[in-house]
């Protein structure tokens, strides 16, 4: 399986990182290795002192497809949940200013904690829901799936252009504004309307 990531869709995040807005989807990916799964702790890795949070929904493709339309992209992804884009900032700034890939920044060991997945008919409206992040029981990061610069289905469709997408395949589809730091002993719990997925600490 791999993980499909997508930077900059919701436009105050792009802005708290002074970056521009994105007229076509920013797209990264992490491998299988990333892959955090069971509410497991997150090691902080010694490569950098500056790893930021980004609390994200997080699609799971129930279906091959290659080259989706948007119309029927809603067909190739039936669950979802929030994850944890886990970045290093430090490292991602130098490679932004050489003009690098984001890899080392993006795609470390354990840089993608997922929560438990729920199906996507379970919830009112799916394309309009709210979801966020606590760290240490205060809220940091709030989000809306309508502030999304693009939404779900164009996301599948787009990346299904460059990637075949296979069953089991994750696409994290972008952070809201709040992000920040994170240090040891914090504890962060992310739910969807309210309910909670991901519940875990930083050791
Ligand atoms: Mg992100």
């Amino acid at each position: 399986m791999k993980i499909i990531a997508i930077g900059r869709n919701y436009v105050d995040h792009a802005r708290e990182l002074n970056n521009p807005v994105p007229v076509e989807p920013v797209v990264f990916l992490k491998p299988e290795t990333a892959l955090v799964k069971g509410n497991k702790p997150f090691f902080l890795p010694d490569f950098s002192s500056e790893i930021h949070y980004e609390a994200e929904i997080v699609l799971k493709i129930g279906k091959v497809g290659k080259n989706i339309a948007e119309e029927f992209a809603y067909r190739y992804y039936d669950e979802l949940t929030v994850g944890i884009d886990f970045t290093a900032r430090d490292i991602q700034r130098q490679a932004k200013e050489k003009g690098l890939p984001w890899e080392k920044a993006k795609a470390f060991d354990h840089s993608a904690p997922v929560g438990r997945f729920i199906p996507i008919s379970s919830l009112q409206d799916p394309k309009s829901f709210s979801f966020g992040l606590d760290i240490n029981n205060i809220r940091v990061q709030s989000g809306r799936t309508d502030d999304m610069i693009f939404s779900f289905d164009q996301l599948v469709s787009y990346v299904s252009r460059f990637f075949t997408l296979q069953m089991g395949d994750l696409i994290f589809t972008g952070t809201p504004a709040g992000v920040g730091q994170v240090h040891r002993n914090d504890r962060l719990v992310a739910d969807i309307e309210g309910t909670v997925l991901l519940d875990f600490v930083v050791k």
